[in-house]
């Protein structure tokens, strides 16, 4: 076994390789960035190597910086974790130049399945089932939008280098063909500086269910069950299960085999994950084979009890796997949910700021976190807004499923804007609990995610009046306490009045509705926990979890300036592309500025017919959310 290794990454995934590492007896190199000074995975490394400046482009990225880190600190191997440079070729070519191990498949291997394109031509030929779609050579815009029109629409672009559901676009008609190519093309040109595309077949409400598989350098290989990630907001995953509900031990071994026959088809060595769209017949096909550990593969590990980490280290070590496929089974359910620092009632717009609060469930054998947030940290621009990963175990779905929905509700993170309401509100819906999901689900059962419904509004309403009671109740409590004569009636906050009880209403926001609401001295319901943050408070309930705060009185003093739609930048970010020109007519929705945020194209669109009069930015130019990127005039006023 290796002495010492150096893990190139950071966050969740640089602190978890540690903890395996360090249970091994391996001494730890971490790297870093000025952004990643004091982060957890440095405290937690036996040893760290600055790398450069906050951007990954000029620190995490750079081939050489981290290669010198690991020559420079007698490092023998170099662990890349996942994104940044764990697909890289080049970089494990120059791993295998200086000498240093590459804990992950050959080069070859990597080369083979780095191109989607490629990656499907190769498992054609080992007779694994495809995506029907079009993954030939010829990227004339003209040839692709004829592959598109014979299989007929819908379709969906995506990018050959592509990862993490960027460089992609559903196309639902012919029209829309051209601007949606533009706008994948410019993603991916932008994201892995490559912008080949190829044109599938839009399966529509199919299931993502990817098995893990597992290689060494002595021909064995196996694969360790099935993930279901059908669960996705923007192509990427959200909340991933292990193994999928419904699925027969028959299906799972015919796609156990095409994995392994996928995997031998290249040679594999190492952890992979073989990614399959499944239909409702039980149909699958091969969609891409990620050449590394990925996000969610503790719910692998927690239902087959092992650790693939470990199994990464001894089979780059050159050992043989630790188990053969017999040996594997599958023990009970598990749920990893991925807490970004994100907005989903933006339409999950990445945020940032610094973590001023963090409460976390207790972590015992049902409960884990991974994660490399700590209170006070920032979760900066520069790298993915994943806070942490709430992976939750037990012998059966439901059991898991319940245990979920209590360890999000015990996650309080104060300071910046989370989707764990959100999480809650997935993990309590009915269909989620039926496990009815396929890839559609959270725009299928939107109204239940988002809790704005009428009826969801009124139930919530009253518990949060018996909250603020209660709150009040409890302050007072707490004041009376404090003072000189805790038993006088002046600190009793019951609402008594001479001759009548007062419930004088007060005006609340659930959610975006404002309603009012009575302040009752009910017990609150057993079944309803409240979390109180800086502004308002969190009601989790059987029914889903409510954003509440309570609302000023107006004094008449707010002046109406709202727009019927936001013309000004939802974060930091760049300017990409402007798509009309000033004084030109465009409809309502019609895109008029793209700006480029982590990665991520967000459009800025018409919010009614109108025109530009002025764009305030060009493309290139960098802007501060909030700013104002152009001038627009609605048509009516144009007509006045
Ligand atoms: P990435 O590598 O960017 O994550 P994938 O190829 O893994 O992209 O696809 C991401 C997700 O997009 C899938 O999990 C699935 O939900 C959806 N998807 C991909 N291809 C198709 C398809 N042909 N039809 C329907 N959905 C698809």
């Amino acid at each position: 076994m290796f002495k010492k290794i150096l893990i190139a990454n950071r966050g969740e995934i640089a602190c978890r390789i540690i903890r395996t590492a360090k249970a091994m007896g391996v001494q730890t190199v971490a790297v870093y960035s000025d952004a990643d000074r004091n982060a957890l995975h440095v405290q937690m490394a036996d040893e760290a190597v600055y790398l450069g400046p906050a951007p990954s482009k000029e620190s995490y990225l750079v081939i050489d910086k981290v290669i010198q880190a690991a020559l420079s600190s007698g490092a023998e191997a170099i662990h890349p974790g996942y994104g940044f440079l764990s697909e890289n070729s080049i970089f494990c070519q120059q791993c295998a130049a200086h000498g240093l191990v590459f804990i992950g498949p050959p080069v070859e291997a990597i080369l083979a399945m780095g191109s989607k394109s490629a990656a499907k031509t190769i498992m054609e030929e080992a007779g694994v089932p495809l995506v029907p779609g079009y993954h030939g050579n010829d990227q004339n815009p003209a040839v692709l939008k004829q592959a598109a029109d014979k299989m007929g629409y819908p379709v969906l672009l995506k990018a050959a280098a592509g990862g993490g559901g960027k460089g992609m676009r559903a196309v639902f008609g012919a029209h829309e063909f051209d601007e949606a190519l533009a706008a994948a093309k410019r993603e991916a040109m932008n994201a892995f500086n490559d912008d080949i595309m190829l044109v599938e077949k839009y399966l529509l409400g199919p299931r993502h269910v990817e098995i893990q598989v597992f290689c060494d350098q002595h021909q064995n290989a196996v694969y360790l069950f099935e993930r279901d990630c059908s669960v996705q907001r923007r192509h990427q995953k959200v909340i991933e299960e292990a193994p999928a509900p419904g699925m027969t031990s028959d299906l799972r071994e015919k796609m156990g085999a095409a994995a392994v026959r996928a995997a031998r088809a290249i040679n594999y060595e190492g952890a992979g994950t073989v990614e399959f769209l499944l239909d409702s017949t039980g149909q699958f096909f091969f969609m891409e084979m990620n050449t590394r550990l990925q996000v969610e593969h503790p719910v692998t590990e927690m239902i087959s009890g092992q650790d693939l980490v470990e199994w990464q280290l001894r089979v780059a070590a050159g050992e043989p796997l630790p188990c053969a496929q017999e040996q594997l089974q599958i023990n009970g359910h598990a749920f990893e949910a991925r807490i970004y620092a994100e907005d989903p009632d933006n339409d999950f717009l990445p945020a940032s700021g610094q973590v001023t609060g963090l409460r976390t469930p207790q972590q015992n054998r049902h409960v884990r976190i991974d994660s490399g947030v700590v209170e006070g940290d920032e979760v900066s621009i520069y790298y993915d807004p994943m806070i942490a990963k709430l992976i939750v175990w037990d012998s059966d779905r439901d059991r898991a499923l319940a245990r979920l929905r209590e360890a999000l509700s015990d996650y309080q993170i104060e300071g910046l804007t989370s989707n764990v309401r959100f999480l809650y509100n997935l993990a309590s819906s009915d269909a989620f609990c039926q496990g009815n999901i396929d890839t559609g689900f959270i725009e299928q059962h939107e109204a239940e995610i988002f809790r704005q419904r009428a009826d969801d509004i009124s139930y919530a309403a009253p518990l949060a009046g018996q909250a603020i009671s209660a709150a009040r109740q409890q302050r007072a409590a707490a004041k009376a306490q404090r003072s000189n004569d805790p038993n006088s009636p002046w600190h009793l906050a019951n609402n008594w009045r001479l001759n009548q009880l007062a419930t004088p209403p007060v005006t609340i926001t659930i959610g975006q509705q404002q309603v009012e609401v009575e302040v009752t001295s009910a017990v609150l319901d057993s079944c309803v926990k409240v979390v109180t943050q800086a502004q308002g408070f969190t009601l989790f309930t059987p029914r889903g979890a409510f954003q509440c705060s309570e609302v000023a009185p107006d004094l008449g003093l707010d002046q109406d300036n709202h727009h019927s739609g936001s013309l000004s930048a939802p974060m930091n970010g760049t300017v990409v592309a402007l798509l009309t020109e000033t004084g030109k007519t465009v409809s309502k929705g019609q895109t008029l500025m793209v700006i480029e945020a982590m990665k991520m194209e967000h459009a800025i669109v018409a919010p009614s017919a109108g025109t530009v009069s002025e764009f305030f930015y060009q493309p290139g130019d960098l802007v501060d959310g909030g700013t104002e990127l152009l001038a627009f005039a609605a048509s009516e006023e144009i007509l006045q």
